[in-house]
């Protein structure tokens, strides 16, 4: 199903907005999955949020598609995470890749773009894959949260989301995550003794590529130790760069 089979009007989307926000989360997913099916499916990195919804969607039986960014630059721990999620939860976990592989990308910018050129890097290895794998969908089910920085504070449960402005392109992105806070996500995952990230447990809080994370150190605001010596929190997939830099 394209992106354009199913888009509701922005009217219809503040609406349903609306009923979301007072639905629990699962009642959230159940709606995603029933009203687009496959056209619906849960992007994450495998940090909290993103665990917390895979599992009440799991526990649930809403087999909502799964899908993660893998830049070819992820800590080890972070590829055993997936593998060691896909027994937890029992279904298949899709790595969306990006085309150009970091080989060629050396050859074209030069080694090591993340050092240089962030943007364009993270252009490249997530913000264009991302791009081609919603495409494919009408709904893409983020782990957003709004405390985790003043650039995601705004996020609403349910927008349409303009993901290609050079070609006009939409998608619904649904954040279910959007109120719930860092410790009630923890709880959560302690609780139902969700396989997590052992790089949390060594003062990391936000996991990305290996090369641009780092421990968050004093600084505890969730999004501390991303591409440190950067003016740079967000590698665009949420706030889409138009254009490589
Ligand atoms: S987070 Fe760093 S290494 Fe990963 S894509 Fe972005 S700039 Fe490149």
């Amino acid at each position: 199903m394209s992106s354009s089979a199913i888009l509701l009007s922005p009217d219809a989307v503040a609406q349903q907005a609306k009923k979301l926000a007072q639905a629990p989360l699962t009642e959230v997913l159940r709606w995603a999955f029933e009203t687009f099916g496959s056209g619906a499916a849960i992007g994450t990195s495998f940090q909290g949020a993103g665990l917390v919804m895979i599992h009440h969607a799991v526990t649930a039986g809403l087999a909502l598609p799964v899908f993660t960014l893998d830049t070819g630059l992820l800590f080890e721990e972070s590829v055993q995470l997936k593998a060691r999620l896909e027994v937890f939860f029992g279904i298949p976990l899709e790595s969306v890749h990006p085309e150009i592989s970091l080989e060629q990308q050396a050859a074209e910018f030069g080694p090591e773009l993340w050092t240089k050129r962030p943007d364009t890097c993270c252009q490249l290895r997530k913000v264009e894959p991302l791009k081609e794998r919603l495409k494919t969908l009408s709904v893409w089910i983020t782990g957003v949260r709004q405390e985790q920085s003043s650039t995601r504070s705004g996020a609403g449960i349910l927008e349409r989301y303009l993901f290609d402005p050079l070609l006009e392109q939409y998608i619904l992105k649904l954040n279910p995550m959007t109120a719930w806070g860092r410790d009630a996500v923890w709880e959560y995952i302690h609780k139902h003794g969700i396989p997590y990230n052992p790089l949390n447990d060594r003062g990391y809080r936000s996991i990305g590529c290996q090369p641009c994370t780092r421990p968050a150190g004093e600084d505890g605001s969730e999004r501390a130790g991303r591409w440190t010596g950067f003016d740079k929190t967000e590698c665009g997939i949420h706030t889409f760069l138009n254009a490589a830099k």
